[in-house]
């Protein structure tokens, strides 16, 4: 492999559609060609752009115009994990939200359940 390989971490939004993560950085899909994505940076003015293929990046183009919003990919990590384990557990899903939400207490975690 010619390319230096980055792994990623890909994340579902509530409307079913994939995003990626890399860096603390949220992209979603732009295109797709064969096993090759091509990902835009969710912040509309960004002109930030990734492609993968696979689940390694294999190029960069442009740099962001912001600093990655970490919290954000922290719930959604959590939101992913719930989800997931109550695919898994049969536990109830709000004790299983009480005890991830314990792992992050913030103002924008309360903030986004809410929503
Ligand atoms: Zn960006």
């Amino acid at each position: 492999m010619a390319n230096a390989m980055f792994v990623v971490t890909f994340l579902s939004n509530k409307f079913g559609g994939l995003r990626l993560e890399f860096n603390g950085h949220q992209y979603m899909i732009n295109s797709r060609r064969g096993d090759r994505r091509y990902w835009k940076c969710v912040i509309p003015e960004c002109a930030a752009r990734l492609n993968t293929h696979h689940e390694f990046i294999t190029k960069f183009v442009h740099h962001h115009n912001h600093e990655p919003d970490a919290v954000d990919v922290k719930v959604r990590r959590i939101m992913e994990k719930i989800k997931q384990r109550s695919k898994e557990e049969t536990k109830p899903v709000p004790a299983i939200y009480k005890e991830e939400r314990c792992l992050l207490r913030s103002e924008e975690f309360i903030e986004f359940i809410g929503q």
